[in-house]
This record gives structure tokens, C-alpha cells and sequence, in this order.
């Protein structure tokens, strides 16, 4: 058992980890806290894999698991949790966008008995249509969703061994952490921090990665959008009605009088166009049981630090 375990998930990282492992340690160190880092090679093809064992070789401290293809940065930061053994974990990324500075704040506010701490950054120096998307995005899930989410509040947090272990405790494959960190409650703490530019190469989160981000966070929480398709299916309903009696009135009133090609086109059109995307909605439902029904694992492991030729013998 250490006190601190830093979990790290890797894609392509090559460039920044040395810096990023330097960074953490000479935080780290001057706190006097027994740490390990948990490197999570999530599949790269740039040599961060060589990059790993050589850290690992050259600090006991270094722990890595490298995965035999992309799985993605939710698997990895399971992956990373699973293999962590202190008292405290803190998930960060390794391009230095959340930063290692901030680590001692991190354990201090954990001595307060906090079981999470989260390190909630800013939008300054992002782009003005992102950063619209972005916050029209939490509003959505702040509408929608059964947990509480806050913007900015990404995955640079501490976790408490219990809170790990409830994380971990979560059954479900298809991950969404920033809803589990929020689901499995305990008290939270945050504090903001000014958002940094990453080191170098470049971000894996391009736009449709980020509508797929999306779409599983809303999904993965809830069942409103089944509410809402639901709703939308009797409003309609009640419109078209509505407009049936209209023209029945009309007729018998006015006399028969039938220029309706307009309208039918449109109804048929607007009443496609709901249904396909009410089915749709379902469809994504029907997908997630059959995802969750399979029970894969969530990633396979190609190697891990015991398996790194030459590595100092490690006093725990
Ligand atoms: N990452 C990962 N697997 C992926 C995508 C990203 O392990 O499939 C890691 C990546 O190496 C980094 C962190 O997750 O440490 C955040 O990724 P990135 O910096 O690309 O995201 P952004 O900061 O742009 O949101
Ligand atoms: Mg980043």
C-alpha cells in the first residue's frame, strides 16, 4: 500500500511523457508522500510503450499496463484504477493539461476528509464555438440527467480508496466516469484552475469524438430521451387531432373544398422524421443491452511493468 497512486491513461504520448513522469515526481516528492504512478498505455503506435519501460526501469515507482489496441480512455482509466493500490488515487492526463502543481492542493484538501477532490478548470483560451457548444451542452444534461455534472469538471480528480472501490464496483462496459464519479456521491470538494494548452502532439478529441462523447453521457444515465420521444409522439398526436376535427368542422360548415396536398406532405414528412428519430432513440437503448448483455471485458492487456526486461527490483 502506497498513499498515492497517480493513474495516467496514454495515447500517443511519446512526446510529453518524460516531462509529464518529471513533472508529477518533483511534485510529488517535496510532499513526502509514498507514491506510485500508474501508466496506462491505451494502444499508442508512437513508442510511448518503449517510452514506459524505460521509466520503469529507471523508477520503482513506475507501474504501467499497456493495452493490445485502442480502447479507449474510459477503459484506461479503469484499467489504470484497477491496478492503483494507494490510500488515495488521482486520475490525470499525461499531456500536462491538468497540472501536476496542483497535486499537493489535491492531498491537502484530502486530509480534510474530503473523499473526492476535483480539479474543475476554466474555458479560457478555448475556442468561442466550442466554448458555446460546450456550456449549451451541460445545460442539456443539467435538464436531462439524474446526476449532477458540472462543466470543466473533467477527470482530473482525487479519489478516496473507498470511492475508488465503489467506482470500480460499477458493473456496467459502457463507462461514462464523469456520471460514476457523480453517482457514487461521498463528499465532493473542487476547486478551479485556469485551462492550460496541451504540451505538445495532439488532442485525440476531434468533433464527431466529442458528439459521440456526448450522446453517451446523455444516454448512459438516464431514460428521458425515451420520456421525450414518448411525449413528442402524444403532442403530435393531439395537434393532428386537433386539426382532423378542424376540417371536419370546416366541411360540413363550409362544404367540401379539398387543396391539401400541402399539408399532407408536410404532416407526412414532419411525422417521418419523428418517427425515425424516436426510433432511432430506442435503437440506441436496444444497442446498450445488447453491449451490456455480451460482458466482454472492457480491454485486453498486452504487457505490464513485470514484464519490462531489467527493472529494479521493487522494495513493496
Ligand atoms: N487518451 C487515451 N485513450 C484515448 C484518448 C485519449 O488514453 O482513446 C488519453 C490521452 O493520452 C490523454 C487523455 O486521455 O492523456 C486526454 O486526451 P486528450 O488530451 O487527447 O483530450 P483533451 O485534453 O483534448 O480533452
Ligand atoms: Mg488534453
Amino acid at each position: 500500500m502506497v498513499d498515492v497512486s497517480v493513474v495516467v491513461p496514454c495515447l500517443d504520448e511519446s512526446e510529453v511523457i518524460g516531462d509529464f513522469h518529471a513533472a508529477v515526481v518533483a511534485a510529488l516528492e517535496p510532499t513526502g508522500a509514498d507514491f506510485e504512478i500508474c501508466y496506462v498505455d491505451d494502444g499508442s503506435r508512437d513508442g510511448t510503450v518503449e517510452r514506459l519501460r524505460e521509466l520503469a526501469r529507471a523508477d520503482a515507482r513506475v507501474r504501467y499496463t499497456s493495452f493490445s489496441r485502442n480502447f479507449g480512455k474510459e477503459p484506461a482509466m479503469l484499467a489504470g484504477m484497477r491496478m492503483s493500490r494507494g490510500a488515495s488515487v488521482v486520475l490525470m492526463d499525461a499531456d500536462l493539461q491538468h497540472p501536476p502543481e496542483l497535486l499537493p492542493r489535491m492531498l491537502e484538501l484530502r486530509q480534510h476528509g474530503y473523499d473526492q477532490v476535483v480539479a474543475q478548470r476554466d474555458r479560457s483560451g478555448e475556442g468561442a464555438v466550442r466554448k458555446a457548444f460546450s456550456r449549451a451542452y451541460y445545460r442539456l444534461v443539467r435538464r436531462f440527467m439524474e446526476v449532477e455534472i458540472a462543466d470543466g469538471a473533467g477527470d482530473f480528480r482525487l479519489l478516496s480508496r473507498r470511492a475508488v472501490e465503489a467506482v470500480l464496483s460499477l458493473p456496467e462496459s459502457n463507462r461514462f466516469s464523469k456520471g460514476l464519479f457523480s453517482w457514487i456521491g461521498f463528499d465532493t470538494v473542487s476547486f478551479r484552475y485556469e485551462n492550460v494548452a496541451r504540451a505538445a502532439g495532439a488532442s485525440k478529441w476531434g468533433g464527431r469524438r466529442l458528439l459521440n462523447y456526448g450522446i453517451d453521457g446523455l444516454l448512459s444515465f438516464n431514460s428521458r430521451p425515451l420520456r421525450l420521444a414518448v411525449h413528442t409522439g402524444l403532442w403530435l398526436f393531439l395537434s393532428a387531432l386537433a386539426y382532423a376535427l378542424w376540417i371536419v368542422a370546416n366541411a360540413l360548415l363550409n362544404g367540401v373544398d379539398t387543396p391539401g396536398y400541402a399539408t399532407l406532405i408536410t404532416a407526412i414528412v414532419g411525422l417521418s422524421g419523428v418517427q425515425l428519430a424516436t426510433l432511432g432513440v430506442i435503437g440506441e437503448y436496444v444497442g446498450r443491452i445488447y453491449h451490456e448483455s455480451k460482458r466482454r471485458p472492457h480491454y485486453v492487456v498486452r504487457e505490464t511493468e513485470r514484464d519490462a526486461p531489467g527493472r529494479p527490483a521493487a522494495g513493496r
